[in-house]
Formats: structure tokens, sequence, C-alpha cells
């Protein structure tokens, strides 16, 4: 039982590692090897269920099997291991809430403020990068991701969160029964940095009024910040990101919640749990407004208010 119990625990851990690209082995043919012991036998065809669209196993990873010793005395399962789990019943969520008080003319504004973005050489990363990453999503559903800057995937293709991270948001944001491209998704930065090396504290400086001015005209009801960067931006903190995770904040009266990065799921899946709990809280904000959440449970806190940047002052004069 227990050496049934490791050999599962290894077995995940090197799935793991093939998943992140890291050679557990010198030889390629000894990891594909490690791949193949990996897979499941083939089992015979069973009734098509759909994939649920929304609830945690909306965005979990699938499993591996249990590794069992190879040879031809395969150990039979327990009848435990083997009976069929009662299927998990799957959070369902009504329509989410439209925008309210936003200018009749909001997204002519956003576009004019992109066009901006575009032609921006404010700081060094406009000598490096491909496109301007403004943005992804609509934002008709007044719930808006911030991350810290764009990736090669992103560069490449001009839209925020389009690599292995950006499907993996996709599911995390469908898991709480919303559409990614109803919502509104950016970065602290809007040119990659090269090699995806952290954002610079004057790179940060330079760029992130065109956020402050995307949040004044978006109006979001939540703020869903995800990884260190852009929590700290926000909240004008210098708190590790674990210690401010799945804690409602409030950035001008806003709503906050900051979570993982969608990268560090990929990186360590266990952390999907906790995301998930941090996600049906933003959910709940979402319905609810800061009313959803208990004093007593969450702190609530208010940082230092920013001014306001009216969008001719954005930079000054060029
Ligand atoms: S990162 Fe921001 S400030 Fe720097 S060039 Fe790009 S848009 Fe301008």
């Amino acid at each position: 039982m227990e050496r049934a119990r490791i050999l599962r625990e290894l077995a995940l851990q090197i799935e793991g590692e093939l998943d992140r690209g890291i050679l557990c082995w010198p030889e390629p043919e000894w990891n594909e090897a490690v791949r193949r012991f990996l897979t499941p036998p083939a089992q015979p065809a069973a009734p098509h269920r759909p994939a649920p669209s929304s609830g945690p196993a909306a965005f979990a990873r699938r499993r591996p099997p249990a590794a069992e010793p190879t040879g031809t005395a395969r150990r039979r399962p327990p009848a435990a291991e083997t009976a069929p789990r009662a299927p998990k019943k799957q959070p369902t969520f009504p329509p989410p809430p439209e925008a309210t008080g936003r200018a009749p003319d909001w997204e002519k504004q956003l576009a004019a403020l992109k066009r901006e973005a575009e032609a921006c050489t404010r700081c060094q990363l406009h000598e490096t990068r491909t496109n301007v990453v403004f943005n992804s999503g609509t934002g008709t559903v007044p719930l808006v991701f911030i991350s810290e800057a764009p990736g090669a995937n992103e560069d490449a293709q001009a839209e925020a969160f389009v690599g292995r991270a950006g499907q993996l948001l996709t599911k995390i944001i469908a898991a709480i029964g919303i559409d990614r491209k109803d919502v509104y998704i950016c970065n602290v930065l809007k040119c990659r940095p090269p090699q995806n090396r952290n954002p610079l504290p004057v790179e940060i400086e330079t760029c992130s009024p065109y956020l402050f001015k995307q949040l004044e005209i978006l109006k979001p009801r939540v703020i869903c910040t995800l990884g260190l960067f852009a929590t700290q931006l926000l909240l004008e903190s210098k708190a590790p990101i674990g210690k401010l995770r799945g804690r409602v904040f409030r950035y001008h009266d806003t709503p906050l919640l900051p979570t993982y990065h969608p990268a560090a799921l990929l990186r360590n899946p266990g952390l999907k749990r906790t995301v998930w709990e941090d996600v049906q809280l933003l959910r709940k904000l979402l319905d609810e407004g800061m009313a959803a959440v208990a004093k007593d449970v969450v702190a609530a806190e208010t940082p230092a208010r920013r001014p306001q940047v009216a969008s001719r002052d954005l930079f000054g004069a060029q």
C-alpha cells in the first residue's frame, strides 16, 4: 500500500517536471520511456461526457494514474480504488452583472488611449517590442484582471494572455461562469521586457499611468491582480503575494482581490485549489460587492489614494 502511494507521488512529480520542459534524464529516449510508462493503458470506449464549463474541474489538469511496478504481474488495486466515484456537483452561476457608471463614450476613450500607447516611446522597452500589448477582452463585464507584462506570445500577437498561462486563465474565468472575452485583461507594462525579465521600477513608474487611466475609464466592480507586480503597484505594498492573496482590499473604493499568476500554477499545480478559492470569492464580490465580505474573515484595507490623472495630462506635453 505504502509502495503504491510512493510510486504514485513519484509519477506525479516526474510528469510535472516533464510538463515544465525539465528533462529528468540525459537521454531523450529515457524521458519518452517515462512518458509511456505514465500513460494509462487504452480503455474501452466510454460514453462521451462533456467537460464541465464551470467549477474547479474546468481548469484542473488531468492527474496521471497511479504508477505501478513494471513486469507481467501487475498488482490489482483494492476495490476502494477502482470503485467509480460519484460525480462532483459543479457550482453554477447566474449571468454576471453589467457595468454601470461609465461614460457613454468609454470605448472611444479606451481606443484613444490605446493609440497613444501604440506610439509610446517613453521607456527603453519600445526599442525591443514587436507590438504594444494594450489589453484582451471587451470589458463589458465589469471585472478587470491585471498582470505584470506581456510575454513572447503576447508580444507577437499584440494581445494579453495568449500563451499557456493565458489558456489557463481562460479556464479559470470559465470556472466562475464568465466568458473570458467579456472581461478586461491587461498588464502593468504594455511592452515586453526582453527575455521576460522582471519589470524594472522605472518602467513600472513610466508605464503605470496607462493602467490607472484604463481603470478610471472602465470603472470595474472588482479588480483581480495576478501575481506580485500588479498587486504591489495597486496596493502600494511591499508584502509578498503569499501574504496578500485571497484578501480583499480597496483600490479607489473598488474591491481588489490579489491571487497567484497563472504561470505560478503551471509551475506548481498544487496552488490550483488556493486559486479556486480566490476566484470563487472574486465571483461573489462581482455579484454582491463589498457586502459579500464578512469583515471578520477578510481584511478590507485602503491604500493611499493616487491622484486622478486627466487623459491629456497622462504624460504631460510630448
Ligand atoms: S512599456 Fe509603457 S511606457 Fe514603456 S514604451 Fe511601452 S507603453 Fe511606453
